[in-house]
């Protein structure tokens, strides 16, 4: 799915290597819910919205350059790079070497962020772009990355539903040729990092018995954190405990309050697809 907008990169045999090295980071840890499979799946769901063929996918609308195009689909797919199976809670109560490396804010973000771009400089996947591509390249990866941390939800959401004022008085054009360059790309951007981080929460999109599936992998997750919290005398993280939690009722709030208002929107920009069973 990478491969029409690789044309000017360092070529198709580096995006190969580049993908390929990505592999074994997804596989590190062994952990239930956070590896190669998620990150795939994430991946997938971002190229549905943005690069589906039809006039209305949000990529076509924005005008986006093959270079805007890999970058984003390679945050989605490193976006969870190398994930120990805990969360940035632990990360920082327990200063963990992560913490040490990326301070508390987005710790683990940050971390996937830095250990993938670091495969990408490793293969050269950049090499063929000039400087001021790479930069929009990295900044576009970055973006996107940072904007899967939970905590970040209101942010990403609030910024794209104000713009979602301004685009409906606008004929629903995303950009229009009377906005400054700089307009454009940070409307871009803006609605690019909504589309990965809604792509990272959209298993609850999917029909029941396949939003089970994952929701018990994630849960078993979770409860691992909880146990070795226990193991370690810490206060146990929300969700994470096996003796208290109920993973459906939990499940409810987070479609409410997370999951739906966030596919509104993808719905709004991109209509003629039906992403909400
Ligand atoms: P990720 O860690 O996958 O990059 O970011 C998604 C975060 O959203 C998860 O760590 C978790 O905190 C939250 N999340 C994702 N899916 C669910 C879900 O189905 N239920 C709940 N309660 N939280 C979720
Ligand atoms: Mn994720």
């Amino acid at each position: 799915m990478m491969q029409p907008y690789a044309k000017g990169f360092g070529g198709l045999a580096r995006l190969d290597e580049t993908l390929d090295a990505f592999w074994m980071g997804m596989r590190r840890y062994n952990v239930t819910y956070h590896n190669d499979m998620h990150c795939l799946d994430v991946a997938q769901m971002t190229f549905i919205v943005l690069c589906s063929e039809d006039l209305d996918a949000i990529g076509i609308r924005l005008k986006l350059r093959p270079l805007e195009y890999l970058s984003v689909l390679i945050a989605a797919l490193c976006h969870d790079y190398a994930h120990d199976g805990f969360n940035n809670g632990y990360h920082v109560k327990t200063e963990s070497s992560r913490f040490h490396l990326h301070g508390a804010d987005a710790v683990q973000e940050k971390y996937h962020f830095a250990e993938a771009f670091k495969i990408i400089e490793r293969t050269k996947l950049l090499c063929g772009l000039v400087p001021e591509d790479q930069a929009t390249f990295r900044r576009l990866m970055l973006g996107c990355i940072l904007s899967t941390d939970m905590s970040k939800h209101n942010d990403v959401l609030k910024n794209v539903q104000e713009m979602m004022l301004q685009i409906r008085s606008d004929q629903h054009e995303l950009v229009t040729d009377d906005m400054s360059a700089d307009e454009v790309q940070e409307r871009k951007e803006q609605l690019l990092h909504l589309v990965v981080h809604s792509s990272d929460i959209s298993f609850l999109t999917r029909p029941m018995h396949v939003q089970q599936e994952w929701a018990y992998l994630l849960f078993e997750e979770f409860f691992h954190q909880g146990d070795i919290e226990r193991e370690k005398g810490l206060p146990v993280s929300f969700l994470c405990d096996r003796e208290t939690v109920n993973v459906a009722k939990s499940q409810k709030p987070f479609l409410d309050f997370a999951v739906m208002p966030l596919f509104k929107v993808v719905s709004e920009l991109s209509p003629s697809k039906d992403y909400l069973y």
